[in-house]
């Protein structure tokens, strides 16, 4: 099957508020104009570099979302054209998206990593730094968080991903009510190839699916 085939199946199964998110990181161009001839246009990529060079090479009307970690001295060169970042997990960060995104006259959509996974590896806020956050947005007037991301605990253990989901999609709507300028959340980021039906089932409106589509990757990302 072509991935323009395998997206058309997977979205034909999702509900209709829910955004997929191709993740394209590791493979090439090819790949991602096979996709996007299906009229998909949503693609994630995980390393700045990558993304730039796919970026300039690709269809301009692609909406690219920064899935992975994000060093502070690279949002520069993403500022200009991403479309979401999904790991926002230091005020630190998001500070200086916020000062990129005031040189190139954008405001920045993010959405809040929050740390749920057992692993002490998985990048995210606590409950503390998330508040702490909060507090700051009325002074960063160039990004606008719009939801929460969160990434399961790499286990085959489906219960403990199921409630680890489930405590993001509380937070989520705990927060949901908390209107700020720069705050108004409606997107939730959680799901995967291995486990983005129990993500739907949880609450989730954006998965983000990538070996599922692609193909198993060549090497650990
Ligand atoms: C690689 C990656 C995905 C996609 O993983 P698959 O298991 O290939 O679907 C989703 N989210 C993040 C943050 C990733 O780095």
């Amino acid at each position: 099957m072509s991935v323009a085939d395998k997206i058309i199946s997977l979205r034909n199964e999702l509900p209709e508020n829910c955004t997929l998110v191709a993740v394209s990181k590791t493979k090439p161009n090819e790949a991602i104009q096979d996709g996007y001839s299906s009229g998909h246009r949503d693609f994630g990529e995980n390393k700045v570099q990558e993304l730039v060079e796919k970026q300039e090479a690709l269809p301009d009307d692609i909406r690219w979302h920064m899935i992975g970690h994000l060093q502070r001295n690279k949002v520069k060169y993403i500022a200009p054209f991403v479309h979401l970042i999904h790991g926002v997990d230091s005020l630190k960060l998001l500070k200086e998206i916020n000062k990129q995104g005031e040189k190139v006259g954008r405001k920045i959509q993010c959405l809040l990593q929050i740390h749920i996974a057992q692993e002490e590896t998985k990048f995210g806020l606590d409950s503390d730094e998330l508040e702490e956050l909060i507090d700051e947005l009325d002074s960063l007037p160039s990004v606008k968080i719009i939801g929460l991301m969160g990434m399961a605990t790499n286990t085959s253990d489906m219960d403990r991903v199921r409630s680890e989901f489930r405590f993001l999609k509380k937070l989520f709507d705990e927060l949901v009510n908390r209107e700020l300028d720069s705050l108004q959340l409606k997107t939730l980021s959680m799901g995967m190839s291995g486990d983005f039906r129990i993500a739907l089932e949880e609450g989730s409106n954006m998965i983000r699916v990538g070996s599922l589509l692609f193909g198993e990757r060549n090497y650990a990302n």
